[in-house]
């Protein structure tokens, strides 16, 4: 199997003054000034039902770049119907010619596509430059092309065969549609849970979240100006609850494809149990859901690592990360040294408009995330066992703007150190240096999740102990790094216990959910 050496997208700088940032500015202000009208996909066609939403900037709520139409019932039938007429040749391709179009669509977005997607998602997701840069546009074409190059692992994988005996394994796309339900957070999983799928011969029907529909409409042009054909991709926006409804129910539905919440992945496992005996086959169910990530330092690690790993791990993009470091555990002999560095660090930091592309914190998505957060904020200004060492401000007078903060607690067990909350806070507990093995455990026991967790040591031997100690507490384990900020053909991506099914996005095991395999025997 030939085909073209997947590499990383180098991620653009966007230095002030340069081509490429004028471009970009150039872009969002222009897209920011206009009303889109944004349709949902059906079998190729647009639908306009005239029931819209409309779209607001997190960080300018009062202003309005357009609108998006929701489907009722009888579009998602539509939708199950479609995808299924477009199945008959889609699953009958040759992988050469599904392979071709997601690498097209990789370099339509490398180029002509790039200001365009990363504006998108400066604007109605919030982010700044750098955070859209290496989303919207190297992660989500790094998806694109990675998963080419695992697709031919996978396809080369055969087993033997002898004189006169052809064995032979074929990768058989499902039998039926896959359901892809996609997060606000990352435009780039927003386009590879339905761009998987599709690559391995499926059809799928996808749902984006409310919040992301702005960016998704960018995905679907870049799709089709790849070639994909109508109805292999179909976007569809509206009640999250209806369209589940109607697609769990449907004898069609033969995987979802999922990046979203813990209680709402719970709900589709009972929804697909209970709906069992409507299905041809056995529903692939894979799904990446919350996290409560930690940051553990030992007293033999570099304070100021540490301090860069909270500062950065936890809030880069406001914390809206499933991979954002949420709690940490500090030893108390290093604690004034990196409290001090944190501190610094997080004053320096400037809030406002992504358009301003000095501004390294955004608003957080809504209304919803943000009295929520602020709620924990008043909480932790009025406990008796946590303090806000630096933040704890919030505004939304233009923006939904939560302070990046540091609550320290000395309840280990203390709300914020449990409960994920996905903003702009992390909460510490610092822990004398002796006990750094039971804090071991009590990193390992807190909270139900398990996708990121950093460590830091400058000590091998402490290294190896709290990396067998925390084996099943973290999906994505890192060692003297922030928890953050995965590369896709790196450190592929997911955890397990609440988080997920561990089935890492943009690998070979992810590609291998959405394949039913053929043992062919073939005798002379
Ligand atoms: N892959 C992202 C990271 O490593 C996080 C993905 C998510 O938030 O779901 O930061």
């Amino acid at each position: 199997y030939n085909v073209p050496k997947a590499v990383n997208e180098p991620v653009k700088s966007y230095a002030p003054g340069s081509a490429e940032r004028k471009a970009l500015i150039e872009t969002y202000k222009k897209m920011f000034n206009q009303q889109v009208d944004i349709p949902f996909y059906i079998g190729g066609k647009e639908y306009r039902t005239g029931n819209t939403v409309d779209i607001h900037p997190p960080h300018d709520h009062k202003h309005c770049v357009g609108k998006y139409h929701t489907a009722d019932k009888e579009h998602i039938e539509l939708a199950v119907k479609k995808a299924a007429e477009a199945r008959v040749k889609w699953a009958a391709t040759s992988w050469e010619h599904r392979a071709a179009i997601f690498l097209k669509a990789a370099e339509l977005l490398a180029g002509p596509f790039r200001y365009k997607m990363n504006a998108a998602t400066m604007i109605a997701q919030s982010k700044n430059v750098f955070q859209a840069e290496i989303d919207s546009a190297c992660e989500l074409i790094d998806f694109l092309r990675f998963n080419v190059e695992f697709m031919t692992e996978i396809y080369s994988n055969q087993p033997q065969s002898s004189p006169g005996i052809w064995n032979r394994m074929e990768y058989r796309p499902l039998e039926g549609f896959v359901y892809a339900i996609t997060p606000f957070n990352f435009t780039a999983i927003a386009g590879n849970l339905p761009a998987a799928p599709a690559l391995m011969g499926n059809v799928v029907i996808w749902k984006p979240a409310s919040s992301q529909v702005y960016s998704a409409q960018v995905i679907m042009e870049l799709f089709k100006a790849a070639g994909l054909p109508d109805g292999v991709i179909n976007m569809v926006t509206g009640n999250s609850a209806m369209i589940t409804d109607v697609l769990l129910n449907s004898s069609d539905f033969s995987g979802v494809h999922f990046t979203g919440s813990t209680p709402v992945f719970n709900s589709f496992w009972e929804t697909i149990g209970k709906n069992m005996n409507t299905y041809k086959t056995y529903p692939r169910i894979v799904g990446e859901t919350g996290g409560k990530d930690f940051i553990w330092a030992h007293a033999s690690s570099n304070p100021q690592e540490v301090a860069t790993a909270i500062s950065r791990g936890a809030f880069e993009y406001q914390g809206q990360k499933c991979s954002a470091a949420s709690r940490a555990y500090m030893p108390k002999s290093l604690w004034p040294a990196i409290k001090e560095a944190v501190i610094k660090d997080v004053n320096s930091f400037k809030m406002g408009s992504p358009e301003d592309t000095s501004n390294f914190i955004n608003a957080v998505i809504d209304k919803r995330a943000f009295k929520k957060l602020s709620g924990y904020l008043e909480q932790a200004k009025k406990a008796t066992d946590a303090e806000i060492i630096v933040g704890g401000g919030y505004d939304d007078a233009v923006g939904y703007f939560i302070e990046p903060t540091v609550i320290v607690t000395t309840n280990p067990m203390y709300e914020t150190m449990c409960t994920e909350l996905f903003g702009p806070i992390i909460t510490i507990y610092v822990y004398e240096d002796e006990k750094w093995l039971e804090t071991l455990d009590l990193v390992d026991k807190t909270g139900e999740y398990a996708l990121t967790g950093a460590i830091f040591s400058g000590d091998r031997y402490i290294i190896d102990i709290a990396t067998n100690k925390l084996e099943n507490a973290a999906g994505n384990f890192y060692i003297n790094d922030k928890p953050t900020g995965a590369v896709v053909g790196q450190q592929p991506f997911g955890g397990a216990r609440g988080s997920g099914t561990n089935d890492k996005a943009g690998s070979v095991w992810n590609l291998l959910r959405w394949v039913s395999n053929r043992t062919i025997k073939e005798t002379f």
